[in-house]
Order: C-alpha cells, then structure tokens, then sequence
C-alpha cells in the first residue's frame, strides 16, 4: 500500500560532535520526581511508582530556536529536565540492565502550561493541552553514554535572564534513571528512539517573551532558549 501522502521525516535530535542524527520514536516524561517540587506544587512527597504522561517527538525544539510563547495561556512555566535517550528498547526491563538500554543524555526543559495544568488538575481531566503543545521541549544535544558512562550525581540548574530559578543534583531524584526505565518498561514497550524526561526540581516559575533562559547539567551539557 502507498501511503496517502508523504509522512513526516523523523525528528534527529543533535549528537554533540557528531554528524549523524538521533531519530526519536516517542516522549515520555515522569512527573513529580523531586522531593522539594513536589512540595512547592502542594503534594505530600512519596514514593509511589513514577507516573508517566506524554510529549510528542515534534514537540522537541532544537538546534537552539527561539521557544514561542503559546497561546492560550497566561502561565508558561519553566522545568528543567535530566533526559536519557534510548538506543536498546524491551519489556520488564530489570533496574540493574536499564542503563544499559542508554544511548545518551541531555538536558531539557518540559515547558508547562501551568494555568491549564492546574484546571485540568482540580477538574480530574488529562494534562495534553497542558504539557504536549508545540515547541514545548527544548533539548540539548545528546551527550553520548559511550563518553561520559552514567551519571549518578551532578548538578541540574536553570537561570532567567541570569537569575538562578533552579539548583539541585540529579541525585536528588526520587527515581533514579535505571528505575524510572524500569517502571516505563512494565507500562509501555520501549525501544530505540525514545526520549525519558525525569521530572524538576524545585523553583519553577513563570517565563515571559524576551527573556532568556540558561540551564545545564554538569558533564551533559548546556541549553540556551529565548521565549520569543
Ligand atoms: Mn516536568
């Protein structure tokens, strides 16, 4: 059978230093996984299995576009994120084989409609309009496994306009990466080309159009985006 009409190309996310690209398949992203941001929205932290919603791979923003500020919204909220790109994929996958599925990591920003987050919240509805709108994951490139192994521990940080808004390590996680691929793996069938958000720490907060925003993760990398 032909196709109707030409399907879009996969989207590549950057490789640093490299020419070849990393074709993403599906996003998927854990919420409230640090302690201190799951206080600062209000909930009682704890240790129930991570919770997963989606963002859609052409929801990815790269190559360091502008992120324009969507419509509908009045409360556009930063989270900056420790991302794991997959090359391996399965089923139940054991927490001591998960990082083994790892191709790389990044840094990323899981931009929130915060308003509508909130409505859909008290109203018991799903989080897509919230969370999965256009332009809505800025990401880094993907620093590859191979060169800097897996890091347990490193700083996570983002600032406005030169102003520190979010400062944590990636060990403060409530699940760490080989548990969250873990949990992912008994949901969903995973496989090469997904993309894992894993959750913010404390400090999100509002953006608005012209500022400039600057975050990292220490030995991953470093993303500049300006709301446009
Ligand atoms: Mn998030």
């Amino acid at each position: 059978m032909q196709p109707l009409f030409t399907p879009p190309a996969p989207i590549l996310l950057p490789i640093a230093d490299e020419n070849t690209g990393f074709p993403v398949r599906r996003v998927y992203c854990v919420g409230r996984n640090y302690a201190d941001h799951a206080r600062e929205m209000g909930h009682e932290p704890n240790r129930d299995p991570p919770f997963f919603f989606q963002k859609n791979p052409d929801n990815l923003l790269t190559g360091g576009r502008p992120f324009p500020y969507p419509a509908h919204s009045a409360e556009v909220h930063h989270e900056v994120e420790f991302v794991a790109v997959l090359s391996k994929g399965g089923s139940d996958i054991a927490p001591d084989e998960a990082l083994s599925h790892v191709y790389g990591y990044a840094v990323g920003i899981d931009f929130t409609r915060r308003d509508l987050q909130a409505a859909a919240k008290a109203a018991g509805k799903p989080w897509t309009a919230a969370k999965a709108f256009e332009h809505s994951a800025p990401i880094s490139a993907i620093m590859p496994a191979a060169r800097i192994g897996h890091p347990e521990k490193a700083r996570i940080w983002l600032d406005v306009n030169g102003t520190r808004r979010q400062a944590a390590d990636i060990a403060d996680m409530t699940w760490g990466m080989a548990d969250i691929i873990a949990h992912a793996s008994r949901l969903f069938t995973l496989a090469p080309g997904d993309v894992i958000f894993t959750g913010t720490p404390a400090g999100v907060g509002p953006v608005t159009r012209g500022d400039t925003i600057t975050c990292g993760i220490d030995g991953i990398g470093i993303l500049f985006v300006t709301v446009a």
